[in-house]
């Protein structure tokens, strides 16, 4: 069970109002939680933008951080970073924090709710992997003008997500899933889930389990959205289809989400918080509601939450709109009347559309060890980062002959991942940083650190090097890719 409950006997929900409409949103949720009967113990603490204002570089206090870890479990209206506090954006933090490592975020066609693709059915769930990818945030400026963000991904969370989008499918009866990668051009990382994807799909026999490239993905989901059911992704991909489903049904107004973690689970809208609406009573509260009925199913609340959605499905049989639907001059309704409108609808069901059957979802819980994968690694090589000035031709002497007294020897020079030395004769608009692949000399392949640090020793002689990757096998498979043109 990840809730805990009162001396009273009742749940205890960690609620954080957050920026901008944020606490407009969040308090029509609770009122209509509250009418909806379920026995809440609600415990407010803050983040966002004020807390950065006052000085706390994460925007998230200390009080809010046992409140969750006490908890378990937070609705969350959104926040902001404002510009010239802090780094980081304190939603990340709470995500990071506490480990969420699955972000569900489900979208269905609503009725009157008008949108291009209206009639085709759409009920879709895009699950994404939270805590990972270029969202882990390591970035680093190489020279004053190249940039670098690491793209992390490991085995743990890739079987997590992956497990967890089968889990979501079982859940809620669905019938397939799509895994969406890029695992054509990034074959460690993104081909790493896809991976994990094709050895954790035959343990769901009774979903059809698909791989499809993030782009066409995207394509596919302009022109025929009604064909997915439930697709797994990686962070950042995630982020970007997730926006685009939003759309797909009518905008953010729409489109609810949760952040799942093993301890630990944040229910919050996809929305922003839309700084020019707030505390104008015309914003769509049905995101951050529709988040907390996915809070009450969490809370094994699943009568409540039927409850809830089918009123919100009545309220808009009804024609009850807010003005991001039907605009100004269509009498929208304001944020307060139509969640009166939904509290009102609590007990009916609606005539043309019906709120799905749920189960508990199970989230899957992988081993805690950091070293979760073993296997026998060998080093055969080091990429060398240089910063240089000079044309590939003139480095790759310089280097050539660096090496010449030395185990090692160059393989190539690579330039924003093409080889350029030896030149392969194309066209290569090079800026100064260069990856420059040293390789075992002799029949062994394998180098060791000394090696490494004789090689580093001699180069910095000459040039300045800003970082080094080395090149490993694992269990004999190489755990490096080629440049373009390598052979
Ligand atoms: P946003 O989602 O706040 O707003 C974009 C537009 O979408 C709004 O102008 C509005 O037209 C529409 N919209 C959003 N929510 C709506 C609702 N409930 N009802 C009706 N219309 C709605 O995106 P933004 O303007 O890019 O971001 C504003 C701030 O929110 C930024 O500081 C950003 O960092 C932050 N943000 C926070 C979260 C989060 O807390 N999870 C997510 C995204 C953005």
């Amino acid at each position: 069970m990840n809730y805990r409950t009162n001396d009273k006997g009742q749940k205890r929900v960690t609620v954080i109002g957050g920026d901008g409409i944020g606490p407009e949103v969040v308090s029509a949720t609770r009122r209509i939680i509250d009418a909806a009967g379920v026995r809440i113990a609600w415990e407010e603490v803050e983040a966002g933008a004020e807390v950065f204002k006052r000085g706390l570089p994460s925007g998230v206090p200390p009080e809010t951080i046992a409140s969750i870890s006490e908890t378990r479990v937070a609705l969350k209206g959104p926040l902001e970073t404002p510009i010239g506090y802090g780094e980081k954006s304190a939603n990340v933090t709470l995500r990071k924090l506490f480990e969420t490592f699955g972000n569900i975020r489900p979208v269905r066609e609503l009725p009157g709710v008008k949108t291009p693709f209206s009639g085709r059915g759409i009920d879709l769930v895009i699950v994404r992997e939270n805590v990972e990818d270029l969202y882990a945030g390591i970035e680093h400026q190489q020279t004053p003008g190249v940039a670098q963000c690491l793209k992390i991904m490991t085995r743990k969370g890739c079987e997590k997500i992956v497990r967890l989008a089968f889990e979501v499918a079982v859940a809620e009866g669905r019938k397939k899933v799509h895994c969406a990668t890029k695992s054509n051009i990034m074959k460690l990382t993104e081909g790493l889930m896809k991976k994990v994807f094709e050895e954790v799909a035959p343990e769901y026999p009774s979903i059809e389990a698909s791989h499809i490239i993030i782009d066409n993905c995207a394509h596919q989901l302009v022109r025929t959205p009604e064909q997915f059911d439930v697709i797994v992704t990686s962070n950042m991909n995630g982020d970007i289809l997730s926006d685009l489903t939003s759309g797909l049904v009518g905008g953010l107004g729409f489109a609810p989400g949760a952040n799942i973690g093993n301890d630990v689970s944040i229910f919050e809208a996809v929305h922003g918080s839309a700084p020019k609406y707030a505390g104008k009573n015309v914003i769509n509260p049905t995101a951050v509601l529709l988040s907390g009925v996915m809070m009450l199913r969490h809370i094994d609340e699943l009568a409540a939450a039927q409850a809830i959605e089918n009123a919100v499905l009545v309220t808009l049989e009804q024609g009850v709109f807010t003005r991001d639907v039907v605009g100004d001059r269509n009498n929208p309704a304001s944020t307060t009347k139509f969640t009166d409108a939904v509290i009102s609808n609590l007990g009916k069901k609606p005539e043309h559309t019906r709120a799905r059957d749920h189960r508990p979802v199970k989230v899957p819980r992988i081993s805690g060890a950091a070293d979760y994968v073993r296997a026998t690694a060998k080093t055969i090589g080091v990429d060398v980062f240089v910063e240089s000035p000079l044309d590939a031709e003139s480095l790759g002497r310089s280097l050539d002959e660096i090496a010449s007294a030395l185990p090692v020897r160059l393989k190539m020079i690579s330039n924003r991942g093409t080889k350029v030395y030896p030149a392969m004769g194309g066209i290569t608009d090079c800026v100064d940083h260069w990856r420059c692949r040293f390789v075992a000399r002799d029949e062994v392949r394998l180098i060791d650190d000394a090696a490494v640090h004789a090689l580093l020793s001699a180069v910095e002689t000459t040039h300045g090097w800003m970082h080094i990757e080395k090149l490993r096998e694992f269990d004999g498979v190489a755990g490096f890719t080629k440049a373009q043109g390598e052979d």
